[in-house]
């Protein structure tokens, strides 16, 4: 590995891996090695300190219990809440954006202190929400509507200094009434659309691409098969 060489980090894949979102990673590695840049993954275990040296870092979903797991070492080896303060791009997904906030409710009624690099809360609702989620993105940067898949018991409500993703067009979303999805706090983004999130959305993989390269933005790749799966995927959720 170069010195040029993007770092990815995939954090606690060994518990927050449940729902296939270490694909981001890999999304993010093929799309930069598309461009000629160099690029790796760095998964991060429960057995290692977190880093706050990466260029970029994904974090995925998981069960309320693994979540906790990864809830305990990410406060005791703060790397990532670094990173985050540094300004680098990370990406959070579903049990990863409650365990970002300030506190997250079990489905068992146990409230556990997040990190709070994300001003929000959650609390599990009446019923799960599963299945396929479009989004009207808000974020400057993207125009395209986001799609995924979800599948959670948890609500997320967002604090002031919180914004949203995108606002639902299909779908639950944060679950708490207001048509919000996702969050976005500076270079730090969260989302419950699992897909892969990035596989599905080139758009915001390039945006978060860009970001940790430090380019305005980036070209974008002429790959019809995705245009096609992305086509097929919204008409899906239409119907
Ligand atoms: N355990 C969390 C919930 O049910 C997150 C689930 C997930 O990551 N898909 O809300």
């Amino acid at each position: 590995m170069s010195d040029s060489t993007l770092r990815i980090g995939l954090v606690l894949p060994d518990v927050m891996g449940t729902y296939g979102d270490g694909g981001n990673a890999l999304v993010l590695r093929q799309r930069a090695r598309m461009r000629d840049i160099d690029a790796e993954i760095i998964p991060i275990t429960l057995d290692d300190e977190v880093p706050d040296s990466l260029d970029i870092y994904t974090l995925g979903g998981a069960e309320d219990y693994a979540q906790r797991l990864a809830t305990r070492h990410l406060s005791r080896y703060p790397g990532l809440q670094r990173a985050a303060t540094a300004g680098r791009p990370v990406l959070a997904i579903c049990a990863a954006i409650q365990v970002l906030g300030h506190w997250y409710e079990t489905s068992a009624g146990e409230r556990v202190d997040g990190i709070s690099l994300f001003d929000l809360t959650t609390a599990p609702q009446q019923t799960r929400s599963i299945g396929e989620l479009v989004t009207d993105p808000v974020l400057p940067g993207l125009t395209q509507p986001l799609s995924g898949f979800e599948n959670h018991r948890g609500g997320s409500t967002l604090g002031a200094d919180a914004a949203p993703l995108g606002r639902v067009r299909h779908g639950v979303g944060n679950g708490v009434g207001d048509g919000t999805e996702g969050v976005v706090a500076g270079s730090v983004i969260g989302t419950y659309l699992h897909g892969p999130a990035l596989a599905r959305n080139p758009e915001l993989a390039d945006l978060l691409l860009a970001r940790a390269i430090g380019a305005d933005s980036l070209a974008p790749l002429d790959l019809p098969e995705v245009d096609r799966l992305r086509s097929e995927r919204l008409a899906a959720a239409r119907r």
